[in-house]
């Protein structure tokens, strides 16, 4: 870890949060939303509507295809590593993590002390409200088989997206009335029910937080999560390429950096 300070804290530490953003995956070579902007000229935050879905399916499911694909074949990395190794000395350690890459579980995190509070993309849920199906394949083969990418690129607006009928999309297998869609939480969406109670019952069980380390993510949206951990007492010690001055704090600990150089783990 990056300093002696943050060591010392770590090691006397035994309630500790951890929020995970993009950052942590981008050194796995997973791009953020912010970054790839756009794909086939359309907003990337747009593509993660509900509006999207209605109005064009195919483009939305080859848009998370191709993300799919890339997060597939994406290896976590010593962050992950580390975090995981963490999480396993401190029984009482949560990680919120904003990501939908499942890179974390994969290094081997375990499920109940993470709460993916923005869902999976390895994960299908139906698009009909109040149909509860869910279903998930971490497999490179996609949901159809006719929604196999082509092998040149079709991010680019210029080349043809492949020809898909919406009757070929995966539809749900309950209601039968409905297509099927990656479950992540889209733009505007409110926070799976599920994951808040989660995060509020280790809230609720732990009498102090003593240490919240932030890592990668501008905390946009969820910057609550770092006020609630102050008022239970937390040092904040967040891990980012660039200073965050909107949730940053003077009494904070900032390690700047590629977090998995910076969280690369300390062996004695
Ligand atoms: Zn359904």
């Amino acid at each position: 870890m990056a300093t002696v300070s943050l060591v010392q804290r770590l090691r006397s530490s035994t309630f500790v949060l951890v929020l995970l953003g993009a950052g942590i995956s981008a050194p796995s070579d997973i791009p953020t939303f912010a970054e790839l902007r756009e794909w086939r000229g359309y907003p990337c935050q747009w593509l993660n509507s509900a509006a999207a879905f209605e109005q064009q399916p195919v483009l939305v499911w080859f848009f998370f295809e191709t993300l799919r694909q890339i997060m597939c074949r994406a290896e976590p990395n010593d962050a992950h590593r580390s975090l995981t190794e963490l999480a396993g000395m401190k029984p009482h350690l949560l990680t919120i993590s904003q990501n939908i890459d499942d890179l974390c579980e994969r290094a081997g995190h375990l499920p109940p002390q993470l709460v993916p509070i923005h869902g999976s993309i390895f994960m299908m849920t139906c698009s009909r409200p109040g149909c509860t199906y869910t279903s998930r394949s971490p497999s490179l083969e996609p949901a159809v088989p006719s929604l196999v990418l082509p092998t040149y690129d079709i991010s680019n607006s210029k080349t043809p997206l492949p020809t898909l009928e919406i009757s070929e999309l995966p539809h749900c297998p309950a209601c039968r009335t409905h297509l099927l869609r990656r479950g992540v939480v889209r733009y505007r969406e409110l926070l799976p029910a599920g994951s808040l109670d989660a995060i509020d019952r280790w809230f609720g069980a732990v009498p102090r937080v003593d240490l919240m380390l932030v890592i990668g993510t501008s905390a946009e949206l969820s910057s609550q999560f770092i006020d609630d951990a102050r008022l239970r007492g937390a040092s904040i010690a967040h891990f980012n390429l660039q200073y965050q001055d909107q949730i940053v704090e003077d009494e904070d600990l900032f390690i700047q950096g590629d977090v998995s150089t910076t969280l690369r783990p300390e062996h004695d």
